[in-house]
């Protein structure tokens, strides 16, 4: 790199961003409200529709939503103010008081949607290649473009953090995570009281279920309009594995299955082990119109900077879910990047010092959730 580049001032500057779901809808919002140029290129070519449901909307997130977007976080978020562990026949094993803030992906991913001007986020452009030095984007039809920095948020299977990264590679944590949301109006009243106001879970031997209420699916939190959002680990051997990542079209997935795509056998019969969970818990996976599942993975990248290359969110770590920091973790990387850029006197230097920090984070982050899901699940490793 040249030196002029290399001691180029964090101002102004032209940025690329591959990926636009939550780390590259944080990081374009971040660096346009300090002055820079960023772009955002994302490969689907119609609104993300969301996967799962919920996610815990921890502070990191709520202030960003305060700082840079016209929402308050009240109005999208819900709330617990206790975490319950029932018995396998339903009664309370132990309760301890907790504030726990809850949303939902999809309301998330409007507000974030909606803080980017429609010239800056580009649908249906794929970053097919990358050169590192000058900041170069290829895509699909043959384009380039150029940029003072290249961002890569393009999630767990990124295809860039593969070509910078060619060993580095999601693995399998041996359990998956099947999932579904009920719209509150459709739950019995003594379930809905159950899990009202509360983050509840069932510890059972190689398996853990928990359930908590989040907006509904237009984003209201009026009580009666919200959904609940579930969450189910469980054990799978390599056979099973297969079988229940082969979706309805007879191709088999990596990661997720998602809502509809479920074949019937599969989704049967999980609804039956649903028989040994607790009796409000067995109705709320019964009653839930479309199961879907996750594959759990860990992973971490060496590095988050290739010369004027950075990854960030889901495409450098993915810790377990038990951490409930992926979406924190992408708004967080985010945000230190920005404030790196304002920090340093050249982008390199900016570069260098938000890399070992976040390098750091993500990789005790990893650990942490490693620990945790094998503990929980009872897995030795
Ligand atoms: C549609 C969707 C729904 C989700 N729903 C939930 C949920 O309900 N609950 C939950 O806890 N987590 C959910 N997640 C995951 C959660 O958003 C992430 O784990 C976390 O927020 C980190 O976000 P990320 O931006 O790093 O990665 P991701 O959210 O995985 O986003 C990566 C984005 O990059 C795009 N992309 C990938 N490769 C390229 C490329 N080469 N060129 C251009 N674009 C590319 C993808 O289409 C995607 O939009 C969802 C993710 C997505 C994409």
């Amino acid at each position: 790199m040249s030196h002029e580049r290399a001691e180029q001032s964090p101002t102004e500057l032209d940025v690329l961003i591959s990926g636009g779901s939550m780390g590259g809808l944080a990081t374009g919002i971040a660096l346009a409200d300090l002055g820079h140029s960023p772009t955002i290129y994302e490969r689907s070519t119609g609104e993300l529709k969301s996967r799962g449901g919920g996610i815990v909307a921890q502070q990191n997130i709520r202030r960003f939503l305060t700082q840079h977007t016209s929402v308050q976080p009240e109005s999208i978020t819900t709330s617990s103010s206790e975490r319950r562990y029932l018995t396998a026949s339903g009664g309370l094993e132990r309760s301890v008081s907790e504030e726990m803030v809850f949303t939902s992906w999809d309301a998330l991913y409007r507000q974030l949607r909606d803080a980017v001007p429609a010239e800056r986020y580009r649908m249906g452009e794929e970053v097919v290649g990358v050169t590192t030095e000058s900041a170069t984007a290829a895509f699909e039809d043959g384009r380039e473009r150029s940029a003072d920095l290249l961002i890569v948020a393009e999630g767990g299977q990124s295809s860039t953090r593969n070509q910078l990264f060619p060993g580095t590679a999601p693995s399998f944590a041996d359990y998956v995570a099947w999932r579904g949301v009920i719209p509150e109006s459709s739950l019995p009243s003594a379930v809905r009281d159950e899990f009202d106001e509360t983050f509840t879970f069932y510890q059972g031997t190689d398996q853990l279920v928990l359930a908590y209420f989040i907006p509904g699916p237009d984003g209201s939190t009026t009580p009666g309009e919200r959904r609940l959002n579930w969450v189910w680990y469980d054990t799978v051997n390599g056979d099973d594995r297969r079988d229940i990542f082969t979706d309805t079209t007879g191709t088999e997935r990596r990661v997720t299955v998602p809502p509809g795509r479920l074949r019937d056998p599969i989704r049967a019969s999980q609804r039956e082990r649903a028989a040994a969970l607790p009796p409000v818990f067995e109705t709320v996976v019964a009653e839930t119109p479309e199961l879907f599942v996750q594959a759990i993975y860990d992973l971490s990248v060496p590095e988050m900077v290739v010369d004027r290359v950075c990854l960030l969110g889901d495409s450098a770590f993915v810790a377990r879910p038990h951490t409930a920091a992926g979406t924190a973790k992408a708004v967080g990387d985010a945000v230190t990047l920005a404030g790196a850029l304002s920090d340093h006197e050249s982008v390199d230097q900016a570069l260098t010092s938000w890399n070992q920090t976040r390098r750091a984070y993500g990789t005790r982050l990893v650990s942490r959730g490693k620990r945790m899901g094998d503990e929980r699940l009872h897995l030795g490793s």
